[in-house]
């Protein structure tokens, strides 16, 4: 049978084994197995979303409510924004696919940086879109003007804190990037691993509102997933002008996110405090990181996320220790489909990161 042939060189996405999966190759108990491959939050979510997600489970048989009316007027308070500038999306996985559709097309060129999150290229190639690559590792911005002004892209995506390296620009040269791109070339900003990185640094700190209304050719991205401990629940969203998400909604499937996940989201923007203490517990823990990779005579890059990645050395094989370690119950990510020799590390509740500490250094 013939296919659409877009998708003839796609290489299906990877997603951090889950847990059911080492339990049945290597028979390892449950128990015994750490995940620390999909920089979930190790706290879980809060506990007030377990409660209000309990009393809404006798409206299930129900369809949701498809305005979102509820999880929209958060988010737009939230951010200071209208709702007619929210998109919402099953994760904000889902919000990219919408916004490639909507954009791109056989031969468009979408720019993205060499190392960043996979589903940009899976998505672009959907659509017969090519992808455009950066050369250095952390985001350049001088590099993207310049291949910008040489390619014409479509889309441009900008992904900071950038997975799955880690690190962050500054929110001041990408206004300045942004203010020199024209009208019709569509600039995502993804800021997925925000949350931590405006715990570190504050300068970081990308304001969805002023991006907005300084620009109308930009998108911001968000995502229930990480800071807020909500993976499963698959809610990320989009805030743009309104004429870019009146686009997207053509694309949007009904009912695309579930009376649980509405319900679960909602809840989640009302517990701050959760949130926060998720967040200081990251940064208390990725220091045992630093020292680890000192000590062990490894690089780390400077992390602005839930998650660090470890840089080895030339004798060091990342894909040769991810598996030792895998086979031991502990899930990481090895970052060779990226061409590097690294392993991604979720930071986990201390006695995770013990257990790995413990366990790679047998293997270094
Ligand atoms: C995790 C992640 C997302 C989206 O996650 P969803 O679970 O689909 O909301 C988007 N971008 C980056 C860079 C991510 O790491």
């Amino acid at each position: 049978m013939k296919f659409n042939k877009n998708l003839q060189n796609i290489k299906t996405y990877e997603a951090g084994k889950p847990i059911e999966l080492v339990v049945r190759e290597f028979g390892i108990e449950p128990k015994d197995i750490v995940k620390l491959a999909s920089n979930e939050n190790p706290c879980g979510c809060s506990p007030k979303v377990i409660d209000a997600v309990g009393a809404i489970l006798p409206k299930m048989a129900l369809y949701p409510d498809d305005s979102m009316i509820k999880l929209k007027n958060g988010l737009s308070a939230r951010y200071g924004v209208q709702n007619k500038n929210v998109i919402i999306g099953s994760g904000s996985d889902q919000v990219i696919e919408f916004l490639i559709h909507a954009k791109a097309h056989n031969g468009s060129k979408i720019l993205m940086n060499s190392i960043t999150f996979a589903m940009y290229e899976i998505y672009a190639k959907h659509v017969g879109a090519e992808v455009i690559r950066t050369a250095s590792q952390e985001h350049d911005l001088d590099e993207f003007y310049e291949l910008y002004k040489k390619e014409k892209p479509e889309i441009i995506f900008i992904c900071t804190p950038n997975n799955p390296t880690g690190d962050a620009l500054d929110a001041a040269k990408i206004y300045d990037f942004l203010s020199k791109i024209d009208g019709d070339t569509l600039v995502v900003i993804d800021g997925a691993y925000m949350e931590y990185a405006i715990a570190k640094e504050s300068k970081k700190e990308i304001v969805p509102k002023e991006l907005i209304e300084k620009f109308d050719n930009v998108i911001y991205l968000g995502t229930f997933s990480k800071a807020y401990g909500l993976g499963g629940m698959r809610v990320g969203y989009g805030l743009a002008e309104s004429k870019i998400v009146e686009e997207l909604y053509k694309l949007r499937p009904p009912f695309n996110i579930t009376t649980l996940s509405l319900e679960a989201a909602s809840e989640a923007l009302n517990d701050e405090e959760f949130v926060k203490k998720s967040i200081t517990l990251n940064f208390e823990q990725m220091k045992r990181y630093e020292e680890f990779a000192k000590e062990q005579k490894i690089d780390i890059i400077n992390s602005y996320t839930n998650f660090v990645t470890l840089c080895l050395n030339s004798e060091q094989d990342s894909t040769k220790i991810s598996n030792q370690l895998l086979q031991k119950g502990m899930i990481v990510r090895n970052l060779s489909s990226y061409n590097m020799n690294a392993i991604r590390v979720t930071v986990g509740t201390h006695e995770q990161n013990s257990r790995f500490f413990e366990l790679i250094a047998q293997y270094l």
